[in-house]
């Protein structure tokens, strides 16, 4: 009884005015089945949308967060600070921020235990690249990243949390994952789950499929025992295509 989520991530994508031509159009979509629907935008439109989508059943997301309250450093952004604005959601340690800006297992570790010290739900994200892929890694990858990022929360917080799994050469390529293989490791990541905490957590925590998601394929995913839902770039920045995902869970 995992109810999914569809969370879209913009990533560098989105002016304020076409964040709140997007929460026009979806904002009045009521939900029929249950399904939980994100929307994780940049920094800057985050106001805007929680603005826009306040009262209705679309939720708003940050894509990244400091895990330190407040401080000398420049740049960044506070987990109260998102709190502040009313976000639910944060996207911890997605493969583009560990790739590009120097994210470790030990600070999505520490941004996780931050989120929910503020009342924000992490999204943490989880998966090998090509060469583990074909190396035979990425189970033991996987294991090691979910295993670091979960280090000393509570059972009551992991029950909460959402991990996705994106293979890395999923994401962007128009290469998804086959439904089975995705299957195969959000299984072993829910057996990791179980190891590091129980099996009432492992039950609890919803994992999610990421990498070259669209409206065709959604429902193969959703077919899935442990799949529940989907973390979506390219497909999410459309609403009507948003709308569509939402439709196909
Ligand atoms: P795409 O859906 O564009 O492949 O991106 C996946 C992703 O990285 C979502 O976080």
């Amino acid at each position: 009884n995992r109810t999914p989520i569809i969370a879209g991530n913009w990533k560098m994508y989105k002016t304020v005015g076409e964040a709140r031509e997007f929460a026009g159009v979806i904002r009045n979509h009521k939900l029929e089945g249950a399904v939980e629907m994100v929307v994780c935008a940049p920094f800057t439109a985050l106001s805007a949308l929680a603005e826009e989508l306040k009262g209705s059943d679309v939720k708003v997301g940050a894509q990244n967060m400091h895990y330190e309250a407040s401080g000398a450093y420049t740049g960044e952004i506070s987990p109260g600070m998102l709190t502040d604005l009313g976000m639910s959601y944060v996207i911890i340690g997605h493969s583009e921020r560990r790739e590009y800006f120097a994210e470790t297992d030990e600070t999505v570790n520490k941004k996780a235990k931050a989120a929910f010290a503020n009342g924000l739900l992490p999204i943490v994200c989880v998966g090998e690249n090509l060469e583990q892929r074909e190396s035979g890694q990425t189970k033991e990858n996987v294991r090691e990243q979910v295993i670091r990022a979960v280090e000393g929360l509570s059972s009551e917080q992991a029950k909460q949390l959402v991990i996705a799994y994106e293979p890395i050469w999923a994401i962007g390529t128009g290469k998804s994952s086959s439904a089975e293989d995705a299957q195969d490791v959000i299984g072993f990541i829910r057996s990791t789950v179980e190891d590091a905490f129980d099996s009432q957590v492992a039950m609890q925590v919803r994992i999610q499929y990421g990498g070259s998601v669209n409206p065709q394929n959604i429902a193969s995913y959703m077919g899935q025992p442990d799949i529940d839902g989907a973390l979506v770039g390219g497909a999410s920045l459309a609403a009507d295509s948003y709308l569509q995902l939402v439709q196909g869970v």
